[in-house]
C-alpha cells in the first residue's frame, strides 16, 4: 500500500487568496447536479464520519502516485500572531446540534450574565451567536475565572476573547495557513460519488467536480461504469493539522471515452474560473433555470409537470415555487430596470449585453440592494419569488430574449462564459502548463492501472 503523498508549499504566509472564493461561479447549478446534490447527502454523512486519510488510505492504495512539485501560490504575510493552544490551562469545548454559547458556557459552568457580557464585548463576538456544530471554543481559566476564550470560527479566522481592566476584549486573529496540494484518481463503477469517496475526495470537492463539468457532464444520467477522474486540489492546513479542502485547481473526467479537463484560472483583475486547457470557459452564458430545480412545485393540479405554461401566450417560461424562493439571475449583467409594473408586478430586467436580455416578473421583494446600473453576477440572488400583478398564484415569469426577440430559455443553445482574454492568454499558458502535464502524468498512472 502506498500512502497518499501531498506537495507542500511554503507556509510563510496567512492566507492564499486563490483560495476557495470564485464569486462569479453559480450557486445554482445545472439541474442535473441538484439532483445529485440532493442523493449525495446520506453518503455525505457517511465520509463526514470516517477520516479523509483514513478513507485514502483505506480504499484508494494503488490509485495514488507521488508527485512532486512546487506550488507556488503567493502568500501575502500577515501581522497576526498565531494562536498557540499548547498551554495545559485550556480546556475545549465541542458544539453539539442545538448550542448556543450560553449552553456552552452554561457546560463549562459559566454564569450566564458572564456570557451576556462576551456577546456584547464588541462587534466581532457577535459571531459566537453562530456557532456551527463541530467547531470548538478554547477558554483558559486564572483561578475560577474564565481568562479568555478562543472561538475558531472556520478554523483560519479566530476569535480571540481576553478579560481586560473594564470587562471583555474582543480580537480576530487569521491563523497562519499552508495551502499543500495533494490529488486523488479514481474510476467509476457505480456512481461518481461512490467511486470519490473511494478515492478519498471530501464531498465538499466531489460537488465542487460535479459543478466544474456539470455543464457538459449530466452525472445523473451519463456515468458508465469505467468513467475516470483525476482531480487535483489545495488542501488548508494550520499547526501542520488539516483545517479544510480548498479548491480544485485542475480536474479530468473521462465520461463514455470522452476527455474532459479543467483547469482553474485567476486573471490578473482577480477573475477566477475553470477553462479547459485551451483558455475556453467551461461555464455557459446562463444557469437553464433562475429557480433552483429543487424549489419548483407542480402547482396549479399538474401533477409532474412543475412549469406551468411555456412560451405560449406571453413568451415567457412560469416556474411554479412557494413565495420567497429565491431567484437568481442566470448570467452575468446589469440591472437594467427595477419597477413595479401593472402585468408584470414586481420586475427586474437584466442586460447581458451582445442583445441577450432577461426579465424576472411577479416578485414577492427585490434583492435590498439592488439599483438599475448594478452590476450581477451569473447565480446571485436578485430576488424572491411571489405573486405581484397579474398573477394566479405564486411564481416565476421568466423571459429571455435574444436581440428583442422571445426564446424559449430550456431549448436555446446558451452561449459559453467568455473565455480567457486574450490578453491574459500568456499568463494563462505559463499559470496552467504545469496542471496539463500532471494530469497528463496521473491520467498515464490511472490508465496503466486500468488495464
Ligand atoms: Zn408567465
Amino acid at each position: 500500500m502506498t500512502p497518499k503523498k501531498v506537495v507542500t508549499s511554503k507556509g510563510s504566509g496567512a492566507r492564499t487568496p486563490s483560495a476557495p472564493v470564485r464569486k462569479n461561479r453559480p450557486t445554482v447549478k445545472p439541474n442535473h447536479v441538484v439532483t445529485l446534490m440532493a442523493s449525495i447527502t446520506a453518503l455525505g454523512l457517511v465520509s463526514f464520519l470516517l477520516s479523509h486519510e483514513a478513507i485514502a488510505t483505506y480504499f484508494s492504495p494503488s490509485h495514488a502516485e507521488s508527485v512532486s512539485l512546487p506550488l507556488d501560490i503567493p502568500q501575502p504575510t500577515s501581522a497576526a500572531t498565531p494562536v498557540s493552544f499548547k498551554s495545559d490551562d485550556w480546556q475545549t469545548v465541542t458544539v453539539v446540534n442545538g448550542d448556543n454559547l450560553f449552553s456552552v458556557m452554561g457546560r463549562m459552568g459559566f454564569d450566564p450574565v458572564e456570557t451576556q457580557r462576551i456577546l456584547e464585548a464588541g462587534p466581532t463576538a457577535a459571531t459566537l451567536n453562530r456557532l456551527v456544530p463541530g467547531q470548538r471554543i478554547k477558554m483558559r481559566y486564572d483561578g475560577s475565572e474564565l481568562s479568555e476564550l478562543v472561538y475558531e470560527n472556520d478554523g483560519i479566522n479566530v476569535v480571540q476573547i481576553r478579560r481586560g481592566q473594564n470587562g471583555f476584549e474582543v480580537g480576530n486573529v487569521r491563523r497562519n495557513v499552508e495551502t499543500r496540494m495533494s490529488y486523488s484518481t479514481g474510476i467509476v463503477d457505480s456512481s461518481l460519488f461512490l467511486a470519490a469517496q473511494q478515492a478519498g475526495l471530501s464531498v465538499n470537492l466531489t460537488i465542487q467536480l460535479a459543478n466544474i463539468f456539470g455543464w457538459d457532464v449530466d452525472f445523473a444520467l451519463d456515468i458508465r461504469k469505467g468513467d475516470r477522474f483525476t482531480v487535483v486540489y489545495e488542501e488548508i492546513y494550520s499547526n501542520g493539522e488539516k483545517v479544510r479542502d480548498g479548491s480544485i485547481i485542475a480536474a479530468e473526467f473521462v465520461n463514455d471515452n470522452r476527455t474532459h479537463r479543467a483547469v482553474r484560472y485567476q486573471n490578473a483583475d482577480g477573475h477566477t474560473d475553470y477553462y479547459n486547457p485551451f483558455g475556453q470557459n467551461l461555464r455557459k452564458a446562463f444557469l437553464r433555470t433562475p429557480v433552483d430545480v429543487s424549489r419548483i412545485s407542480s402547482g396549479f393540479g399538474m401533477r409532474f409537470h412543475p412549469i406551468l405554461n411555456r412560451m405560449k401566450a406571453h413568451h415567457g417560461v412560469d416556474y411554479a415555487a412557494p413565495i420567497g424562493t429565491p431567484i437568481r439571475v442566470t448570467g452575468d449583467g446589469i440591472v437594467r430596470l427595477k419597477e413595479n409594473r401593472s402585468g408584470y408586478g414586481k420586475t427586474i430586467l437584466v442586460d447581458h449585453g451582445n442583445g441577450y436580455e432577461t426579465l424576472y416578473a411577479h416578485m414577492s421583494q427585490f434583492r435590498s440592494d439592488l439599483k438599475p446600473g448594478m452590476k450581477v453576477l451569473q447565480g446571485q440572488i436578485i430576488g424572491y419569488v411571489g405573486n405581484t400583478g397579474l398573477a394566479t398564484g405564486p411564481h416565476l415569469h421568466y423571459e429571455f430574449r435574444v436581440e428583442g426577440t422571445h426564446r424559449d430559455p430550456l431549448t436555446i443553445k446558451l452561449p459559453s462564459a467568455a473565455p480567457v482574454a486574450e490578453e491574459d492568454f500568456p499568463d494563462f499558458k505559463e499559470k496552467t502548463a504545469r496542471y496539463v502535464g500532471l494530469l497528463n502524468s496521473l491520467n498515464k498512472t490511472n490508465v496503466a492501472l486500468t488495464e
